[in-house]
């Protein structure tokens, strides 16, 4: 099984790797590949370049053996669909399962993605609680998950997509908007993400760390 996980990573930070270690640890994954977001078509644009999103998430991922790194969407000049990407992964990967790995916020506006319908064509999807994020779903997203919810994912690659894995676990509670406000008000970052990452931040005055 692998996590195909998308993100702006603006910048990457615990909550990130918590989710991916938690689907790891419950899914038994072989890789997790993390897809930094190149032109989010849903919401405000990165506050730091692509390159700049990918050298963080390098430094981040770099102790975890099985996480790794896909530049498929920050290297298209054009916006970026998960659907699209989805589809890419499969056909690169026809023997694998894949599962599309998201926090519980994301997955309340599933709706609103472009085709999102058939997102469940190319994987399934693991859905992680995020902590301080009511599951109030609007009822269609409602609906999706009833119809599509299951309590383990199987193993053999015989049905290798459409179903939906609610994770309940412990994430730290954090954000990428809580890391850029805590480096506008000159606080320490030691709990929100690692030393590594941090490093960057400082030798690059990203965020206008200063
Ligand atoms: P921002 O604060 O800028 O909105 P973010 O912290 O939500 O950013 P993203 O890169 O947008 O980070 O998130 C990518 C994915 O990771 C989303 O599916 C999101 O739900 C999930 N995620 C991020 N942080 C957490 C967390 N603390 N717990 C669970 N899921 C998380």
């Amino acid at each position: 099984m692998i996590g195909i996980f998308g993100g702006t990573f603006d910048p990457v930070h615990y909550g990130h790797l918590g989710l991916a270690q938690a689907v790891n640890r419950n899914l038994n994954t072989q890789r997790i590949i993390f897809v930094p977001l190149g032109n989010p078509p849903h919401r405000d644009r990165p506050q730091v370049s692509s390159e700049a999103r990918v050298k963080m998430l390098r430094a981040a991922i770099q102790p975890y053996d099985n996480f790794e790194i896909s530049t498929l969407e920050v290297d298209k000049a054009t916006p970026s669909w998960t659907v699209e990407t989805l589809a890419y992964f499969a056909e690169q990967l026809p023997d694998e399962t894949l599962c599309l790995l998201m926090g519980s916020d994301a997955f309340r506006q599933i709706n609103e993605w472009y085709e999102w319908h058939t997102l469940l064509d190319y994987a399934h999807m693991v859905v992680v609680t995020r902590a301080g994020v009511p599951m109030d779903l609007s009822d269609e997203v409602a609906g999706f998950l009833d119809r599509h919810r299951v309590e383990s994912l199987p193993e053999p690659i015989a049905d290798a997509q459409g179903n939906i894995l609610l994770l309940q676990t412990d994430v730290p509670r954090v954000s990428s908007t809580q890391v850029r406000h805590a480096i506008e008000a000159g606080e320490a970052l030691d709990r929100l993400l690692p030393e590594s990452v941090e490093q960057l931040i400082r030798t690059n005055s990203y965020y206008g760390y200063q």
